[in-house]
């Protein structure tokens, strides 16, 4: 029997473990850890490559929500547009600041939040819009965007699964007042521990931002805000400057296994990834849809096929979030996501004989059905 993982980063490894060893002794060699030249660095490139004026590396992706929101100002009581068919920590950053997760359901095609149902959750405690580029495809944002300047509202983009995603060839990241990535390991951009980063095109938002992730102090132990301990490591910045050259290439090589997954599951009954056409997807994962989601998972795990359901349980639902009051039924389409949706493994140095693998074992899944 054939094992296939869902994400082997020991392959990546291997094809750059030269280039990486090196970066990490240059870091330990020049003992500054913590912010500093190779952090500036990196930032650099990021801010680049996303065409925005200011890239701040912060903790972690989470993090990096977290600053976005208190930059913006968002504070206790106020209310925060979201997706409920996401990561925890897009809703979790919200409620930490005491402010209120409004949940808005998902379009079923894309799993991106239904931008046609913001408007209505919309009312004066409304401060801002957390739209997720999930899975690697950027929600509708000129639609979010247009909601926004309307109502007088903050975009925050979390684009923790989206680096290098495009939409109507905008980065993704770069659309909104703030834009925030993750390089935590699995993700497309990922780094040897806990990474993330702040993206903006705003100066007063991005000068608020280094303020605010170094415990809110400027000068040095002069503090006018309360801020967090959300500084980027060194040697964190090393090794996503090497990984980074390679990006571009790993993304292409993402759409090519998702396109060869598209071409040999087409036909089947199950529904396989929608991408908008003016969209340019970077295949974080690759998520199918089947009622017979669970058996089919169970099956491809007897055959030593590891999939993953991202996510299984609605944010509305999640207990921490019962204070909220939804209750279920109330978001239908993430809900059903939440049943009948499963990751298929994608990585960029996925043979295809695996993949060959993969599709074989889902065919034969249906045709004893
Ligand atoms: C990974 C992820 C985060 C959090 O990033 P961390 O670096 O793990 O803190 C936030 N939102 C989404 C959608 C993610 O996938």
């Amino acid at each position: 029997m054939m094992k296939v993982s869902s994400l082997d980063l020991k392959r990546q490894y291997e094809s750059i473990r030269e280039e990486i060893n090196k970066a990490v002794l240059e870091v330990i060699a020049s003992q500054s850890f913590v912010l500093g030249p190779f952090v500036e660095s990196f930032e650099y490139k990021i801010a680049n490559f996303c065409c925005v004026k200011h890239a701040i590396g912060v903790s972690s992706g989470t993090d990096a929500i977290l600053l976005a929101l208190m930059a913006c100002g968002v504070k206790n009581g106020d209310e925060v547009i979201t997706t409920p068919f996401t990561f925890f920590a897009t809703a979790g950053s919200i409620a930490r600041l005491g402010a209120i997760p409004v949940f808005v359901d998902i379009d079923p095609s894309t799993y991106n939040i239904d931008v046609g149902k913001i408007v209505p959750a919309i009312n004066k405690k409304t401060k801002a819009i957390l739209p997720v580029h999930l899975y690697g495809q950027c929600a509708d944002m000129d639609v979010i965007l247009e909601i926004a300047r309307k109502y007088g509202l903050v975009v925050i983009e979390d684009a923790a699964q989206a680096i290098g995603a495009l939409y109507k060839g905008k980065h993704a990241g770069s659309l909104g007042d703030i834009g925030c990535f993750s390089f935590y390991p699995t993700k497309n951009l990922g780094g040897y521990g806990d990474g993330g980063l702040v993206a903006t095109n705003n100066d007063k938002l991005a000068e608020f931002i280094k303020i605010l992730r170094v415990h809110g102090s400027k000068p040095k132990y002069y503090h006018s805000y309360i801020g967090i301990n959300g500084r980027l490591d060194a040697i964190q910045s090393a090794i996503l400057s090497v990984k980074f050259k390679y990006l571009d290439g790993w993304s292409e090589k993402r759409r090519r296994v998702a396109a060869y997954y598209n071409e040999h599951l087409s036909g089947l009954p199950i529904r396989l990834p929608k991408i908008e056409s003016h969209n340019t997807h970077i295949f974080h994962q690759y998520v199918i849809a089947t009622p017979n989601r669970d058996a089919l998972m169970k099956y491809l795990g007897s055959q030593g096929i590891e999939t993953i359901i991202y996510y299984p349980l609605s944010l509305h639902l999640q207990r921490c979030f019962e204070y909220l009051g939804y209750k279920e039924g109330d978001l239908p389409e993430s809900e059903r996501a939440s049943n009948e949706t499963l990751a298929l493994p994608i990585f960029p140095e996925i043979t295809q004989k695996e993949q060959d693998y993969v599709i074989d074992h889902i065919k034969n899944f249906i045709s004893k059905r």
